[in-house]
């Protein structure tokens, strides 16, 4: 039973224990089993909340008993990207200078799913500081994709999604600055959802590059990622960006895609996110979806974005700049590690650059020179001044491609997923792995990544559906409604072909 447990989405778990049929506390002790079977191959975690954990759930069970009104969600257990602040448990960011930093206070994310019921699994792994689309540049090791251990989760969130892939969580929360949920749910065949800007408060996520980071849910359907959508939206007076509107009625969008009826929506292909760059594989599963939107009544056209040719070099200007600046506060005076000069007068300058050389890895200082040579003085105009030009013609594209169209649609990421090291000292090779999803962080608008079956070489794919700001509700529709007739076409659970998930003995599904 406990292992078929970890089979279900949140949705059944949640209607199994609001009918009494299993209790929170089995829930969450089954994905725990789970975690403490697989993880050792998949590496998805950086650290195991277990005692913590079941005490939530079965304060959850308590309060079932007692008959008080719980959430949607409550008892069902979640695992935390590692860049999100949680009180009393460590957060590293992947990072070697926040080894042994333990936050004072929950992420505004993290405690809205301590308010549903839902125990936190543990912190999942990550590129350092969210730099990277691979989980290898994290301080800790890789983590290992569940479809071949061989190859990378996608990164920089790749620890949430390989620990949804994996079974090990039902849910996860994961951060999405240039497509760090979008690209790695697409590599390991879940699904990934990053909300507009503003739509999900930023309060306790560690900042990466302020303007564009964005939380959003990795989960293995698409109403679930609704379901918790809708649990961690809405305004937050701790975020000056967050947006004062309620939340969107992601799960009723979803519900209605799952119904199957896309008539009268209108779809607009991407024309700029098809052809050069872009695997076999990948192509033809994308026109395969193509034509899955048709049949449910989508009327389709292809839209055009000239800016989207420079959006790679604009976030590789903004997002170092930001995060030049950002990452400044992590200066051995105020927390985190501190070390000592070898050698030399200890002055203040001394450890600090002690501190950042030592604890700090090569793709961190990469950006940081980077960002800080692009604000600086004769410099700023033609690089950042030049990239922020770029991100108001992407605008200007959106807005245009919104008269025509209700959604866009292109792949996620261009290829399945990479070996370990393959491109880990390329980082123009790794930086390319971000095309298709950088475009919505530039310009504030939702996305989610769905599944859509496998490529040539056995690996998944994803698609993306895009929609305008503060319209996320849409890409639940759009996104349900592909993922219905695509899960039917593969024969149910794609992750039941990957070789190391299998069905396990009694397959719940
Ligand atoms: N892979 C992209 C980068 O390296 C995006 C990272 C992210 O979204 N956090 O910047």
């Amino acid at each position: 039973m406990s292992e078929d447990l970890t089979r279900l989405s949140a949705a059944e778990l949640s209607t199994l224990m609001a009918d009494g049929e299993v209790s929170a506390r089995e829930v969450t002790e089954a994905h725990l089993a789970r975690i403490h079977d697989v993880d050792d191959d998949v590496h998805a975690f950086v650290l195991v909340n277990d005692t913590d954990a079941i005490l939530e759930a079965r304060r959850v069970d308590e309060a079932r008993y007692r008959g008080e009104e719980l959430g949607p969600l409550a008892g069902v257990p979640i695992a935390v990207k590692d860049l999100l602040t949680t009180r009393g448990m460590r957060t590293t960011c992947g990072s070697r200078i926040l080894e042994d930093w333990v936050p004072v206070y929950d992420a505004t994310v993290v405690a809205k799913v301590r308010d549903a019921g839902m125990p936190i699994l543990g912190k999942t792994n990550m590129d350092e500081f969210a730099m990277g689309s691979s989980t290898e540049h994290s301080a800790f090791g890789p983590t290992h994709n569940p479809w071949d251990l061989d190859r990378i989760p996608g990164g920089s969130g790749g620890g949430s999604s390989a620990a949804v892939a994996a079974f090990e969580a039902p849910l996860a929360l994961g951060t999405d600055t240039g497509g760090s949920i979008r690209q790695p749910a697409a590599v390991t065949g879940t699904v990934g959802a990053k909300p507009t800007y503003g739509a999900v408060s930023r309060y306790g996520l560690v900042a990466m590059a302020s303007s564009l980071d964005q939380v959003g849910p990795c989960s293995r359907t698409v109403l679930d990622a609704a379901m918790l959508h809708e649990v961690i939206g809405g305004h937050d007076p701790h975020d000056a960006t967050s947006l004062p509107e309620p939340v969107a009625p992601a799960v009723a969008y979803a519900r209605q895609g799952m119904a199957g009826d896309l008539r009268g929506v209108r779809i607009g292909i991407v024309g700029e996110l098809r052809g050069d760059g872009f695997q076999q594989g990948v192509l033809e599963r994308y026109a395969e979806a193509l034509g899955v939107l048709e049949d449910l009544g989508a009327e389709m056209q292809v839209v055009s974005c000239p800016s989207f040719a420079y959006t790679l070099a604009a976030y590789y200007l903004i997002m170092p700049s930001e995060a030049s600046s950002n990452l400044a506060r992590f200066d051995a005076m105020r927390y985190g590690l501190r070390l000592s000069p070898q050698g030399g007068p200890v002055t203040a300058e001394a450890v600090m650059g002690a501190t950042r050389e030592a604890a700090f890895g090569p793709e961190v200082k990469r950006r940081v020179i980077l960002g800080t040579y692009a604000l600086s003085a004769g410099y700023r105009d033609a690089y950042y001044g030049s990239a922020q030009k770029v991100r108001t013609l992407v605008q200007e594209d959106l807005a245009h491609a919104w008269e025509a169209v209700d959604v866009l649609v292109s792949p996620t990421c261009p290829t399945t997923a990479f070996r370990i090291g393959e491109k880990v000292d390329n980082p123009m090779a790794m930086y390319l792995s971000d095309t298709a999803t950088i475009p919505a962080n530039l310009a504030g608008i939702p996305g989610i990544s769905v599944p859509a079956g496998l490529a040539e070489d056995g690996l998944p794919v994803g698609v993306q559906v895009l929609a305008p700001a503060r319209a996320d509700a849409w890409i639940y529709r759009v996104g349900a409604a592909l993922e219905a007739v695509l899960t039917e076409r593969w024969g149910g659970g794609l992750l039941d072909r990957a070789p190391m998930l299998g069905t396990p003995t009694g397959g719940a599904r």
